[in-house]
């Protein structure tokens, strides 16, 4: 059983989000769906998918305009929540520090993090890829997640470019994590797969050793492109 979760980033509408729903209810897998919507589309009726979010806050309440705590988003039907996805690194300065924190308030409210790990093309080109996923996986998990947690390998150069790393580099990546989660106490963590991953690759890319299951960006939009992927692999 592999764990399947689109990422819909600032797409989408309540209709559109009905709309999947509809298409996925009839879909034969035993995969686990889980859609990542805007805050706005957040519903405790998922249907065939469970529904996350996309970012949550640092913080527990107070004077934080603009935020959204873990608890409002357990309350407003959210079971996942991705954290440190490339796009919040970019744009908004979060460190694996910060990632780590808002990893800790998800699990305090009984949400599960995704939590994202991945290198920059500069990164690549500097021969770093290595160190940084396994930096990232130390420093934005949780010293004691006592709770469930998602890890998801992102190579950034690749997010939204179409690019895809070999399926050797993938496997490389992938070991490197599952060692590192297993010397923290960690074993058995699902570690997901995420960029570029289409109906035409995911099969591929999810029968890689240490590969649990595959975040979706551009093609978790649409049912005619995120049903394949679902039924990729039964
Ligand atoms: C993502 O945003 O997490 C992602 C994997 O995007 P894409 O599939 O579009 O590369």
């Amino acid at each position: 059983m592999k764990i399947i979760a689109g990422n819909w980033k600032m797409n989408g509408s309540s209709d559109a989000l009905k709309n999947m729903q509809d298409a996925l209810r009839d879909v034969d897998t035993q995969n686990t769906v889980i859609l990542c919507v805007p805050f706005t589309m957040l519903t405790p009726d998922g249907g065939r998918a469970a529904i996350g979010a996309q970012d949550v806050s640092a913080h527990d309440h107070g004077a934080f305009t603009g935020e959204v705590s873990a608890q409002m988003l357990r309350s407003a039907g959210a079971k996942y929540v991705i954290v440190g996805h490339s796009e919040r690194r970019m744009y908004h300065g979060e460190t694996n520090d910060i990632v780590r924190t808002k990893a800790e308030s998800a699990i305090a409210n009984d949400i599960i993090p995704i939590i994202c790990v991945g290198e920059t093309m500069d990164e690549k080109q500097a021969g770093k890829t290595m160190s940084v996923i396994e930096s990232g996986v130390r420093e934005s998990i949780p010293s004691d997640p006592r709770g469930k947690i998602i890890v998801a390998y992102e190579p950034r150069w690749a997010i939204g470019a179409g690019l895809t790393p070999t399926a050797a580099e993938i496997a490389t990546a992938h070991e490197l994590i599952a060692k590192t989660l297993e010397s923290m106490g960690l074993g058995g963590t699902p570690v997901l797969y995420g960029a570029s991953v289409k109906g035409n690759n995911a099969a591929e890319i999810m029968s890689i050793p240490n590969v649990d299951g595959v975040l979706v960006g551009g093609a978790s939009l649409k049912p005619d492109d995120f049903i394949p992927i679902i039924t990729a692999v039964k």
